[in-house]
């Protein structure tokens, strides 16, 4: 199975504290209003059908479903899982959580959904590609994908894993494995070999000093990719 035991055991650890928005969470906590936003301009969110890729302990699936969404939200970690689960119930928000492989779910439901998103997720696993394929093929025809994850170079490494992890602390120690880091250019090809259209690529950067987030151009540590399905098999 296209899982790395280990990387869901660390977010299983510390699952209790996903919505302690001071917390190892808190970079989710403080991304999730910028990403939500960027999503929600490309395709309107209320009333589509949304499935949330690794969901966690589910900041942006609440958010998508506030919006409107009907939202599925599926990963392999059970802590995970039944925090969302807890967490939705106290905000009286309806989503459905399944611990459900991507791959799996994609054979059950191929182009159910009006929109997927698999955020921060696929540098935690080994073959992304296939969990691309999964979404493209979870995703209908016209629907659209959107992927975060860390790009792959020098900067990269001196930002996402010694600046974030071990300079200003922002994430525990281990979090991100540099070899998993994904560029652009390999999600594109992973994207176009699954019948997707990139249609928007976006940088995040996070400002040590003002401790805050922002969306530019500049995609060489944090980026999220938009993408459009042109399958109709
Ligand atoms: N997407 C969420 C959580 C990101 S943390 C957000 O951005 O807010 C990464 C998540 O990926 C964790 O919840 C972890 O359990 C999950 N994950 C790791 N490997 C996975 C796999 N193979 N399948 C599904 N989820 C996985």
């Amino acid at each position: 199975m296209n899982v790395d035991s280990l990387e869901v055991e660390k977010f299983s650890k510390l699952a209790h504290l996903w919505w302690d928005p001071n917390s190892e969470f808190r970079p989710l906590h403080e991304i999730n209003p910028l990403r939500l936003e960027w999503i929600n301009a490309h395709v309107a969110l209320s009333g589509k059908t949304v499935l949330d890729v690794g969901c966690g302990g589910g900041i942006l699936a609440e958010s998508m479903a506030k919006k409107g969404a009907h939202v599925t939200g599926i990963d392999l970690s059970e802590k995970a899982l039944k925090i969302a689960d807890l967490h939705s119930l106290e905000s009286g928000i309806q989503i459905h959580y399944e611990m459900v492989a991507a791959e799996e779910l994609a054979v059950r439901q191929p182009h159910h959904y009006d929109v997927v998103t698999c955020m921060e997720m696929l540098e935690h696993v080994p073959n992304p590609d296939a969990i691309v394929q999964a979404c493209a093929r979870l995703v209908k025809p016209g629907g659209y994908v959107f992927f975060s994850t860390l790009n792959r170079n020098p900067k990269s490494y001196l930002f996402a894993i010694l600046g974030a992890e071990y300079l200003l602390g922002l994430l525990p120690k281990g979090t991100h494995d540099y070899a998993k880091f994904i560029t652009p250019a390999e999600l594109s090809q992973f994207t176009r070999n699954a019948g997707l259209r990139t249609t928007a690529l976006k940088g995040m950067t996070y400002n040590p000093l003002l401790k805050i987030y922002s969306l530019n151009q500049d995609t060489s540590v944090n980026y999220m990719m938009a993408c459009q399905s042109n399958n109709n098999d």
